[in-house]
C-alpha cells in the first residue's frame, strides 16, 4: 500500500497559505517529514488524519480516497497528535482497554490480549496500573503510540513526537518506532534533524507549505559532497561573514563559533572541507541551496 499525495493545498481563513501544491509518494516504512515550526507539517498530518479539509489536491492510501472516504481512512489509521491529552486519573490499562472497545475490538479476552501486547511493546506493562497523570513525558508518548497502534493501522501518523523528551527517552522512543511492522507506513513529522537521521530511509523537507526536497538521506548527502566548508570565527565576525557568503549554519562548539558555508569550492584558504551531515542538508534546503528530488546515489555514480 502506498500513500500518494498530489498537489495538496490549504489556505486558512486568515490568509495563511499552510500547504501549497504538496506532492509526495510514500511507501511502507518510516518516512520523515522535516521542517521548521510553521512549515505546515501539522496541517498536512491533520488533513491526512481526516481532521481538517484541504482546499484542493488529492491523497490516496492504496485505493482509499482519503479526502472523501474518511470512515475508510479511520479504520486503517493510527494517529498520535502533537497535543495529546490524557485523562490524568485513569490508569494506562483502563484507558487503553476503553479505547480498544471504541476501536471495535470486541470480546473481553481479545481486548485483554491486545492491550497486554501493546503495553509490552511500548515497555509500559510494568506501569499499567499507574495513573496517566503520573507518567513522564516519554511514557506519555509511548502510551500515545500504544493507543495509535490499536486495531493494527496501515498508516501511522506521529506529529512531533519527540519534542520535549530527554535524550534517553528519545532513544527509547526511536527504538519503539523502528520496531513497528515493515508493512506499515509511518509518517513522522519533526523539526529535529536527528529524528530523521536515526530513523528514516526516506524523507522530505517542508518549508513555507512547500515540499523543498525529497529523497533518501544518503542520496541527499551525496549532493552535498565537497560543498560544505567550515571555519571557526569570532562572534563579532559572524554577521560580516553572513553578509558575504552563503552561511547555512553556525553553532557553538566548545565555546567557539563554528560556521558551515555552502559553496562549490573553498570560499578562501581559511576554510576547510566539512563532511556533510543531514543537518547541513536541512539548512541548505531551508536556505534554498538544495531543491526537490535528490538524485539516487547509483545514478550519480553511473553518470
Ligand atoms: P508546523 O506543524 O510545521 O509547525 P502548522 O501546520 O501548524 O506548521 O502551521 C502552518 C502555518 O499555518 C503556520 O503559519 C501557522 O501559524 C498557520 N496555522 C496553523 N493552524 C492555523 C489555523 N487554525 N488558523 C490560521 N493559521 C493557522
Amino acid at each position: 500500500m502506498e500513500l500518494r499525495i498530489q498537489n495538496l493545498s490549504k489556505r486558512y481563513p486568515n490568509g495563511t497559505q499552510a500547504l501549497q501544491d504538496v506532492s509526495l509518494s510514500i511507501k511502507p516504512g518510516l518516512f520523515g517529514l522535516l521542517g521548521p515550526n510553521g512549515a505546515g507539517k501539522s496541517t498536512l498530518m491533520r488533513t491526512l488524519a481526516t481532521l481538517q479539509e484541504a482546499d484542493s489536491g488529492s491523497a490516496f492510501l492504496g485505493d482509499i480516497d482519503m479526502l472523501k472516504d474518511k470512515d475508510a481512512v479511520r479504520r486503517v489509521l493510527g494517529y498520535l497528535p502533537q497535543d495529546f491529552g490524557l485523562y490524568p486519573k485513569v490508569t494506562a490499562e483502563e484507558l487503553l482497554t476503553h479505547l480498544a472497545t471504541l476501536k471495535g475490538i470486541s470480546g473481553w479476552l481479545e481486548r485483554k490480549r491486545v492491550v497486554d501486547a501493546l503495553l509490552h511493546q511500548t515497555n509500559l506493562h510494568h506501569a499499567r496500573r499507574k495513573q496517566l497523570g503520573g507518567f513522564s513525558g516519554g511514557m506519555r508518548q509511548r502510551f500515545g503510540i500504544a493507543q495509535a497502534l490499536l486495531g493494527n493501522p496501515r498508516l501511522l501518523i506521529v506529529d512531533e513526537p519527540t519534542a520535549g523528551l530527554d535524550p534517553e527517552e528519545r532513544v527509547r522512543f526511536h527504538n519503539l518506532l523502528s520496531e513497528i511492522g515493515q508493512d506499515v507506513i509511518v509518517l513522522l513529522s519533526t523539526h529535529i534533524v536527528s529524528d530523521v537521521r536515526d530513523l528514516c530511509p526516506e524523507m522530505a523537507v517542508l518549508n513555507g507549505g512547500r515540499v523543498m526536497l525529497t529523497g533518501a538521506p544518503e542520496d541527499i548527502l551525496v549532493r552535498l559532497e565537497g560543498r560544505i566548508w567550515k571555519k571557526f570565527v569570532d562572534k563579532a565576525e559572524l554577521s560580516k561573514l553572513q553578509a558575504e557568503l552563503p552561511v547555512i549554519s553556525h553553532r557553538l562548539l566548545m565555546g567557539r563559533t563554528l560556521v558551515h558555508v555552502y559553496s562549490e569550492s573553498a570560499p578562501d584558504a581559511s576554510f576547510s572541507p566539512a563532511v556533510a551531515d543531514l543537518e547541513d542538508a536541512y539548512f541548505a534546503t531551508i536556505k534554498g541551496h538544495l531543491v526537490r528530488e535528490a538524485t539516487p546515489a547509483h545514478l550519480t555514480a553511473a553518470s
